[in-house]
């Protein structure tokens, strides 16, 4: 059981830096066979319950941290494009009871661009949503039916452009290194999606996760996932060309305008303070790490019977923090500033700088001052180097 919330204490500094809150909605239309969330897919939901759920597991989380500031919501999933829009406006209403709102204040929805889910974008925006993070993956339906999206090529930009008319920042995804696509097809394709003129862009390589469709059909033979060279050489050619269209990578996967990066995920990798609400939703908060109960039936059982979400909660001593705060930290291309972040946490922070000395010998990290970077070539060896150096 976790402890009752009024017997956390702050461990660090972190007490007035501002929080983010991630709202996670578990459910979608269909599963497809890359994906590896905590996405169900369910015959029916009830509304109204899971309004009422939401709300209560926020309410156990703003009794330890109410007050803020918040400087971020971010609507995730699952699909929340398809909760209703009463409920996103409930939410933020209820949000912004419970702390006080950063006066620029980013509310993100995850969204599926097919007709449906776009036709909602304007209550989403009027509940005050104010940037959408669009899943389109693919701009052909050949590769979107083999992704298993519900969506067709046209209907996905269509709501692309539907969401820059209506909310103040917008990005999408796109997957790429897929099984026989060329670096002529993918240097095609992320041109069309430069030219389509959002400030934010996540562009991400297939990799079969286990416990996957995917897996399952990589094992049958059902197709040969791209060889890991070509996929160094796509994501090679990603850096640069966005590079070279001012929307340059801040995260391994990451790319904005200056200004336009997600500063939900910035404080996640800044290893700032954030609250999760939801089935299977994480929070690192006050040095604690909470983790919910994934499976939504079971989530919502637990909310009836101890008013909160929560299957463990447990403290995170100063070295764990560390380790975490440099692997997340690490994948940003400003890189960690060591003392600094030894100041926040209250304890020493520091790599192996034998292996950081090798590692920049071979151009895979550097080491500024206090602050260490991996370089681009070494942020295709990033867990190998966060071996090395942790
Ligand atoms: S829509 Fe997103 S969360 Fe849902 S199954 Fe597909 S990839 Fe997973």
């Amino acid at each position: 059981m976790p402890p009752a919330a009024e017997a956390i204490t702050h461990q660090s500094s972190d007490v007035d830096r501002p929080y983010a809150l991630y709202v996670h909605w578990p459910f979608c239309v269909s599963k497809c066979p890359y994906c590896d969330f905590n996405s169900h897919v369910r015959e029916t939901v009830d509304q109204e319950a899971w309004r009422g759920a939401l709300l209560t597991d926020m309410a156990h989380e703003a009794a330890r941290t109410g007050g803020g500031p918040l400087a971020s919501i971010f609507f995730g999933g699952g699909t929340p494009s398809l909760m209703p829009p009463a409920t996103i406006a409930a939410v933020i209403e209820a949000a912004g009871r419970h702390w006080d709102f950063a006066p620029d204040i980013e509310i993100t929805m995850e969204a599926n661009p097919n007709s449906a889910e776009a036709a909602r974008f304007a209550d989403a925006a009027a509940a005050g949503v104010n940037r959408v993070s669009i899943g389109l993956q693919a701009l052909h339906d050949d590769a979107l039916k083999f992704l298993g999206r519900a969506h067709a090529a046209d209907e996905g930009l269509r709501a692309v452009e539907m969401a820059q008319g209506l909310f103040d920042r917008v990005s999408f995804d796109l997957i790429y290194a897929l099984p026989g696509q060329s670096e002529a097809d993918w240097e095609a394709d992320l041109t069309r999606a430069l030219a389509m003129g959002t400030g934010h862009l996540s562009l991400y390589q297939l990799t079969i996760e286990p416990g996957t469709r995917f897996e399952t059909m990589v094992r049958k033979g059902d197709f040969i996932p791209a060889d890991p060279d070509h996929g160094a050489t796509l994501y090679e050619l990603t850096r640069d060309m966005t590079s070279a269209a001012g929307i340059p990578a801040y995260e391994v996967s990451n790319h904005a305008r200056a200004g336009q990066e997600s500063r939900h995920n910035l404080i996640y990798w800044r290893y700032g303070d954030y609250l999760g609400i939801g089935p299977g939703a994480h929070g690192r908060v006050m040095g604690h790490a909470t983790r919910r109960h994934k499976k939504p039936e079971n989530w919502m059982t637990a909310l009836s019977a101890q008013g909160h979400g929560i299957e463990e909660e447990t403290p995170l001593p100063a070295d764990e923090r560390v380790t975490e705060a440099l692997m997340m930290g690490l994948r940003l291309a400003e890189g960690v500033d060591l003392r600094a972040l030894g100041e926040r946490l209250g304890v020493k922070a520091d790599v192996d700088r034998k292996a950081a000395a090798r590692l920049q010998a071979q151009g895979l990290v550097q080491m500024d001052g206090e602050r260490i970077i991996v370089t681009p070539e070494g942020m295709l060896l990033l867990d190998a180097i966060l071996a090395a150096l942790l």
